[in-house]
């Protein structure tokens, strides 16, 4: 739908005018409200990824792609690719609600939320903690190589390495067992396959979170891309109020005549906006793709006009259309009201499907070389395989019987283990002397308090022989 210029935000593209490329960028932390609201994000979600995998119940992972047995485990609740449609309804649920928030917030899940960004910090800590802080690191990048310039980067890359193993280990441990993996690793017993997975991952890790960083953002990620098409002039951005800004200039003691044409504006022109900036962009500049929300500019330019007593705020989370108008941003817009309805109905459809799914998937074959056999005693024999599925953790083994025709004796294991092995059990139904016909039965299968019935037919030789 085509939109009028109005409504559209004038993002500047990512490309090589800003000059990140072949620079590395040495990021200033800094404090503030913003980066405490990160921080009340990001450790939740550190804590959550490294802890729920070691979880369980019984035996039983909370969450496990187990690709092996072609289940996933859901906090008690087995899915199959029978369920995909579940799956589905999840992330349509999820990209609804990410639009949801971009339209009102912009990236800020780029900014606050995307294990890109947290990994990013934790690995620029890090950085900070061995090399010192940033002026130092980037003083330190024109001078030669002494001892203890070489052990602290030893130090920094050891430890980056260490944190890409671990993440990397966790990361697998939510595709098999992660006592299992640690069990492994422990006892030099891991296949070469396992290791070069978690060597590969690693060294991806290390190289997106500590060397390529926000590269990754500019040039890999495809959300920063069509970002600008979820928003609109309504949606808040964190943006530089160049009315109040400029003329930007050295410092002068905070004036009432501020913003009178030919004098300063409030803008001091440190650049520590842009030395805090993660993605190494002038936020000055206006708006720009390359820019993640994070509001690490906003904390850093506050603390300089709370030093310089100016008021705060010179960059803060704004929408476009307040640069021509005084009037706040409108919340609820027909777009936004669409997604609140996309994600509303995923959302029930996908509990509808969860609560209905399938516990048992039972899948039966005729024996296609012998469609049945007489025997001498008048009898006549079909063969069947038979292949079950357990997507419920307390159905482990059922009791298999048939019925639909008075005297059939099925022939084979009584009770079926369901161990997910995608193994067929042979079994045989026979009939004394049928009256002919291809004759309707039904296989059961049933544990100590559910039965699940299957329809099959038994052929017989008169049966066989009209058909
Ligand atoms: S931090 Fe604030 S005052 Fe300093 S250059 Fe950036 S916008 Fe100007
Ligand atoms: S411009 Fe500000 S909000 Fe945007 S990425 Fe840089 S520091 Fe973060």
């Amino acid at each position: 739908m085509h939109q009028s210029p109005s409504a559209q935000i004038p993002l500047r593209p990512i490309t090589d005018s800003h000059g990140l490329e072949g620079r590395k960028i040495h990021v200033r932390l800094t404090e503030g409200r913003f980066q405490n609201l990160r921080r009340l994000i990001s450790w939740p979600l550190l804590a959550l990824f490294f802890g729920l995998v070691w979880m369980q119940s019984n035996g039983t992972p909370w969450l496990l792609f187990d690709f092996p047995q072609r289940r996933i485990l859901l906090f008690g609740t087995h899915l199959s690719w029978y369920d995909l449609h579940i799956l589905t309804g999840l992330m349509i649920t999820g990209a609804s609600l990410l639009f949801f928030v971009s339209m009102v917030w912009g990236r800020v899940w780029c900014g606050f939320a995307c294990p890109q960004t947290i990994w990013t910090w934790i690995f620029i800590r890090i950085e900070q903690w061995t090399e010192g802080r940033a002026a130092l690191r980037q003083r330190q990048e024109q001078m030669p190589l002494t001892r203890a310039k070489l052990a602290r980067r030893i130090v920094k890359h050891t430890l980056w390495m260490t944190v890409a193993l671990l993440t990397t280990i966790t990361f697998t441990g939510y595709f098999m067992p992660i006592r299992n993996l640690v069990a492994q690793l422990a006892s030099a017993e891991a296949s070469t396959t396992l290791v070069g997975w978690l060597v590969c991952m690693t060294l991806l890790t290390y190289i997106n979170a500590g060397l390529i960083r926000e590269k990754i953002c500019l040039h890999a990620c495809p959300y920063s891309r069509f970002q600008a098409v979820m928003m609109d002039d309504q949606s808040l951005k964190v943006s530089y109020n160049a009315e109040r800004g400029e003329p930007r200039g050295a410092i002068k003691p905070y004036s009432a005549t501020k913003l009178e044409k030919g004098t300063t504006g409030d803008c001091v022109d440190c650049n520590i906006c842009v030395q805090v900036c993660p993605t190494g962009i002038d936020i000055r500049d206006g708006l720009q793709a390359a820019c993640i929300d994070c509001a690490a500019c906003i904390d850093a330019c506050d603390q300089v006009m709370l030093k310089t007593h100016r008021p705060t705020g010179l960059i803060s989370f704004a929408a476009a259309q307040q640069q021509h108008s005084q009037q706040p941003p409108r919340f609820w817009r027909p777009r936004l009201l669409g997604y609140v309805a996309v994600t509303l109905i995923a959302f029930s459809s996908t509990g509808y499907a969860l609560v209905n799914k399938k516990d048992l998937v039972v899948e039966i074959r005729r024996d296609r070389d012998s469609l049945f056999r007489e025997f001498s005693d008048g009898s006549v024999c079909n063969f069947y395989q038979i292949k079950a599925d357990s997507f419920d953790p307390t159905l482990t083994q059922m009791h298999v019987s048939v019925s639909g025709q008075d005297g059939l004796v099925l022939q084979g294991p009584e009770t079926f283990q369901l161990d997910n092995s995608g193994e067929w059990t042979a079994y045989r139904v026979c009939l004394m002397e049928p009256a002919g016909g291809v004759l309707p039965i039904t296989f059961n299968f049933s544990d100590q308090t559910r039965t699940w019935s299957r329809s099959s037919s038994l052929i017989t030789n008169t049966g066989y022989q009209q058909r």
